[in-house]
């Protein structure tokens, strides 16, 4: 019996899929919420089963402690001997992870150091891959980076135009993320039109309360809209993406409360985006219902979220030189009907028509017409079973 856990921790939050591999059946999936804050919040669910309960759960190891005596309460496994690998993501993999690798304490310790590229995440996840290998020593573990699928990008597009010493001596570069879903959704592209991986070009787009597109071809990355860091490309839930950097000085020099950039990119990354213009919420569904109700806030910031999403996609019909696929995937991509009709109906130009009965909530596949020279799909992505095939393929 070989399991597989795939964990994706944050800084606050675990959350967990266990696969029968190779079958690839998820046996069960969970998330811990609150960790470090009082009333942690531990939700189970299995064949149709959903356990809730809330604790106190000081840190990560005491979430994958609980996470762990759950699998054995709830008779998910007899025995831990059964999972045989766990999979972690890991938001940046910096220029040294161009693929997953099996953790050593080497691996670990250079994830902790790529801190700097992904201050609010790579801690978490390596708190996560800590606590597991306290708990289960001997199981293979795993790391799946975001960044790594972006890892075959040709320098004209990662380099930015600074003086060359910036990236040389301090790697200051695009590294882009979301990697595992662009990786899951170009591939399931692929299928759907029915064409060799290497012969398709598809631009994707990951819209979820983080936004990233990106440009593949032949099944290899070629251009993403996330940065140096994942503040870069469209705007987002929270985080404004791509600005004119003189804002920042001139923010701190105007503002009174914003003393320094740290300040300033924290507004960038938690009250901008949606929830800076819409102010009600970062959500789409609550931003769209303000657009039904006539809310002009909303109403900006639903049509500014559509110009951005427009813009990219337009660049990365230009990098790729045509395309055969746009693909939606995440969140946003996935559910919204209104945003896919809004952003296709404006780039019709490009050869896309959306065919409304299949623009509809609930489908996915191809959802354009079947004139449309460039087809329009919808892909659920799946970060997790990428995280679990990943451990299968290097345990
Ligand atoms: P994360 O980046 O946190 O994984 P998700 O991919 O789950 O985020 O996307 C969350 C976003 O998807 C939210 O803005 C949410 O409102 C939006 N969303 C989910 N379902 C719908 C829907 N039916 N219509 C519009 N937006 C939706």
């Amino acid at each position: 019996m070989s399991k597989t856990i795939a964990i994706n921790a944050g800084s606050s939050s675990l959350k967990w899929q266990l696969y029968q591999m190779p079958e690839e059946t998820v046996l069960a999936k969970g998330i811990i919420e609150r960790i470090g804050l009082k009333d942690s919040i531990v939700t189970v669910k299995f064949a149709d089963q959903k356990a809730e309960q809330v604790l106190d759960i000081p840190d990560h190891v005491e979430a994958v402690k609980i996470l762990l005596e759950d699998l054995l309460k709830h008779g998910i496994i007899a025995d831990f001997s059964e999972i045989t690998g766990v999979g972690h993501r890991v938001v940046a993999g910096g220029e040294i992870f161009k693929d997953s690798v099996v953790i050593t304490d080497e691996v670990l310790k250079q994830i902790e150091d790529l801190s700097s590229l992904a201050p609010l995440h790579n801690p978490a996840n390596a708190a996560g891959i800590k606590a597991f290998k306290d708990i289960l020593p001997e199981v293979t573990s795993v790391a799946v980076f975001d960044t790594a699928f972006h890892a075959t990008m040709p320098e004209v597009a990662y380099r930015y135009p600074l003086p060359n010493k910036f990236y040389h001596e301090h790697k200051v570069r695009k590294y882009g993320a979301h990697g595992t879903s662009h990786f899951y959704v170009s591939r399931e592209a692929a299928k759907l039109l029915g064409k060799p991986l290497e012969e398709t070009k598809v631009i994707t787009a990951h819209i979820g309360n983080g936004i990233s597109i990106s440009a593949i071809d032949g099944g290899q990355s070629v251009d993403t809209s996330m940065g140096f860091t994942p503040l870069a490309g469209p705007m987002m839930g929270t985080r404004s993406g791509d600005i004119d950097p003189a804002i920042i000085p001139y923010l701190i020099e105007n503002v009174d409360e914003l003393k320094d950039a740290a300040d300033v990119i924290n507004v960038l990354n938690k009250q901008s985006g949606i929830l800076g213009i819409a102010e009600i919420s970062s959500d789409m569904r609550e931003v769209e219902a303000g657009v039904e109700a006539g809310d002009e806030k909303c109403t900006l910031a639903f049509n500014m979220l559509v110009n951005r999403l427009q813009k990219f996609i337009g660049q990365y019909f230009a990098v790729l030189n045509g395309a055969d696929a746009l693909v939606f995937t995440a969140g946003i991509g996935e559910n919204s009907v209104k945003v896919r009709e809004a952003v296709v109906n404006g780039l019709t130009w490009f050869g896309m028509e959306l065919d409304p009965e299949k623009n509809v909530f609930g489908y996915s596949g191809d959802i354009s017409t079947v004139d449309s020279r460039v087809k329009v799909l919808v892909v659920p992505t799946d970060e997790e079973l990428v995280i679990a095939r990943d451990v299968e393929r290097l345990k």
